[in-house]
This record gives C-alpha cells, structure tokens and sequence, in this order.
C-alpha cells in the first residue's frame, strides 16, 4: 500500500477521535515512526506532507538525519544510552526518553542549548519497560532544575500489548492526570503541556484521553 493510502485512513481515525473528545486535530501531532524503514519510504512519507520522524536507534538516526537534515522535525523515540548522547544531541528535535537522572545530566553537559524532553513513565509498571514509576515523576522533576538545558515539555507512555481497551485507556488517563498536576506547578523548566502516548494499535484511544503526539509505525508504513 501506498503511504498516502495509510495516512488517509489514519487522519480519518484522528478526526474521529477528535470528534469524539470534542478536540481539534490541530492540537495532534502525527510522528512517522521510521524504525523499520529505508530511506526511501521516508521520502514517500516526507512527500506526503508527514514532517515528523521518530527514529529509536542512534545508528538508524544518524543515517536518516544525514541524508534529510532539517528538512523534517526529529524525535527520538528509544532508549538512549548515555555515552551516545553526543553524537544525537543537536540535531533531534525532541526526546521521548528521558528516564533517568545520569541522562538529564549528560544531555545537560552536551546540548548548546535546551532540549525539550518527555518523560517517560512506566505507568502499568510492567518489568520489561523502562521509564520512571509514576511515583517517581514529581521529585523527578524537581530535579531537573539544576539542568538548565534540559526542558521537560511533556509526558510519554506506551500502554501494554494487551486486548483489554480499558486496561489501556486507563493507563493512558493515567498519565494524562499527572500531565496535569505537573503543567499546574507552572514550572519554567518543566511546562509539561505535551502528552506523547498512542501507537499504531491504540492512538485511538490516547487521543481521547488527551494525546498532543502520538507515535505511528506499522500503521503508517505497511506496504
Ligand atoms: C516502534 C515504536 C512505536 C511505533 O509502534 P507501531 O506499533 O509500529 O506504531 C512507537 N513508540 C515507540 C517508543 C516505539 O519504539
């Protein structure tokens, strides 16, 4: 299928969600999830009007980045390890993993100027995931200050493989509850306005529980 087949279906289901939850699609913003693909579909995706990449691998990253550059809008979508911060830091656009001090700390030290960063939260508290426990999400913050190049403007989740559409829109609620209470401390560094929640399975559900980015692989560029 072509990727502008894809993306006609998926901006049909944003609007319906959008609809649904009484939102404008205009407060959505669509990442191409890249990860699986060549450079080549990118450009197809790029073509057809899609601006945002979400790419999880530094290796994968770099050789997209170099070929389209500014061209598109970069999120790094993956676990990022420590001693690769440098090689990404001024050229992503937005980061979806922030989970640990020793990273905040890093990206501090590395960036030129700040960078916005989601926190990502392991709010079903499954063991296989990274992210902070929503518990830990407050003091987190707070900590964050001493880093002056680090802005958290937002939240970031990815709910459970599971069939359970409850199961799913609660955790996804979930977040979006602590979003709030965070965004309410009107903190400079840590504005908190951005959900970043919903993938090619359950962006359905993350937009009605209030998704400002929602990340979409599969859906997106299945042939
Ligand atoms: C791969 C990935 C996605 C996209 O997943 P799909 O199910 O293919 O849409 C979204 N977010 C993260 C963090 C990912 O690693």
């Amino acid at each position: 299928m072509a990727v502008a087949t894809n993306l006609a279906e998926i901006n049909k289901q944003i609007e319906t969600s959008c609809e649904k939850s009484n939102r404008n699609s205009d407060e959505i913003t669509l990442i191409a999830v890249t990860k699986y693909v060549t450079i080549e579909r990118n450009q197809e995706i790029l073509d057809a009007g899609i601006k945002h990449f979400g790419e999880n691998r530094n290796e994968g990253f770099l050789e997209k980045y170099k070929h389209f550059g500014d061209q598109a809008k970069w999120h790094f979508i993956g676990t990022l390890q420590t001693r690769k911060v440098k090689d990404i830091i001024d050229k992503v656009d937005m980061i979806h993993s922030l989970d640990r001090l020793s990273l905040a700390k890093e990206i501090n030290k590395r960036a030129d100027s700040p960078v916005d960063c989601f926190l990502q939260v392991n709010v079903s508290g499954e063991e296989t995931k990274h992210g902070l426990n929503i518990e830990e999400v407050p003091a987190f913050i707070e900590q964050i200050k001493q880093y002056d190049k680090v802005r958290v403007v937002g939240l970031m989740t990815m709910a459970p493989h599971v069939e359970d559409q409850t199961l799913i829109r609660n955790v996804f609620r979930k977040l979006a509850e602590l979003r709030d209470e965070m965004k309410a401390r009107k903190l400079d560094y840590a504005p908190c306005e951005f959900l970043s929640m919903g993938m090619s399975n359950d962006f359905e559900i993350a937009i009605e529980e209030g998704a400002t980015h929602i990340r979409v692989g599969s859906k997106l560029v299945k042939s």
